[in-house]
């Protein structure tokens, strides 16, 4: 195995090397000598710290070689390079584990992948039921007379509909009748995360006099969902438009707090033991209406 010890007249031409790295560099941004490391047979490259405030850890590397048998050193090439301890830009990610939520704006489009693990494949539309199937055969009977007897030609109702008790018609009734529909990932992942938002850990369920359930503004969802969320629709609640957990709550709940009736105003009171003389029009001179006197009791002249 041959040496990797440095040339001596590679190793010894660092005048020359700092000369091509100062040339390279911004004036005064070549730092102290640090190594001379053999990169083969004749071939050094020598290192120097690199000053700029920007580059911390860097090093100018300026390679030098020498022909076999030749005592003049030539300069290769020079090249700022990152050290061990240099600061370097974070990995490259691509955009689509960058994004974030909130991050789309109006008109971005978010294509979704096809192996999307939220989504799974929705009714075709190609399944049939069973030939032996006793639901769907005793449905088609029925359906063709009722077709027959209410079905006007050109009325909505005579556009194809899907047959009732079919696999399409179920599926259209459940919402399933899409290209994809959210798996069961999907659906956990949303749970999920509506719960870490506004579910019953949060400090405003702890706070809250009651719960979501018992709410008059909770509008119910359709689906599997509605056994644990639902929508809140007080524009006065801080989850207003939200998907919320039944176990969420918030003070603006319509049950929890009773509005304070309007203070009783006190009863007028009627003294009928004194006389008060009012002036019906002002003094003929515009000044003001004088104090006809101290008020007369009555019963003590
Ligand atoms: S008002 Fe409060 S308690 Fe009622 S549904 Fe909305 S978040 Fe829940």
């Amino acid at each position: 195995m041959r040496s990797r010890t440095p040339d001596r007249l590679c190793a010894e031409a660092v005048d020359l090397a700092r000369a091509a790295a100062e040339e390279a560099a911004m004036p005064g941004m070549v730092g102290a000598h640090i190594d001379a490391v053999a990169d083969g047979d004749r071939v050094v490259t020598h290192l120097f710290a690199c000053e700029e405030p920007g580059y911390r850890g860097w090093r100018w590397a300026v390679t030098v070689a020498r022909a076999s048998r030749a005592k003049v050193v030539t300069l290769d090439e020079s090249v700022l390079l990152p050290g061990p301890d240099a600061l370097l830009a974070p990995e490259w990610v691509p955009w689509s584990e960058r994004l974030r939520p909130g991050d789309m704006g109006p008109g971005d489009l978010l294509p979704t992948e096809a192996e999307d693990l939220r989504l799974e494949a929705g009714y075709s539309g190609e399944d049939q039921p069973p030939p032996n199937s006793v639901v769907a055969e005793g449905m088609a009977a029925e359906i063709a007379d009722t077709e027959e007897a209410d079905v006007l030609p050109g009325s909505p109702a005579a556009q194809p509909a899907p047959a009732r008790g079919s696999i399409a018609a179920v599926a259209e009734e459940l919402g399933m009748a899409r290209a994809r529909v959210l798996s069961r990932y999907g659906l956990h992942a949303a749970a999920d995360r509506w719960e870490e938002a506004y579910g019953p850990k949060t400090p405003m369920a702890q706070a809250a006099p009651a719960t979501c359930m018992t709410c008059g503004f909770l509008t119910p969802l359709a689906g599997s969902l509605r056994q644990a969320f639902g929508v809140c629709a007080n524009e006065f609640a801080p989850a207003d438009g939200r998907v919320v957990s039944l176990s969420y709550g918030c003070g603006a709940h319509s049950e929890a707090a009773v509005m304070p009736k309007p203070p009783k105003p006190a009863e007028p009171v009627l003294d009928e033991t004194v006389v008060e003389p009012v002036a019906l029009r002002p003094e003929p001179d515009g000044g003001s209406v004088e104090d006809t006197g101290p008020a007369e009791e009555l019963g003590h002249s």
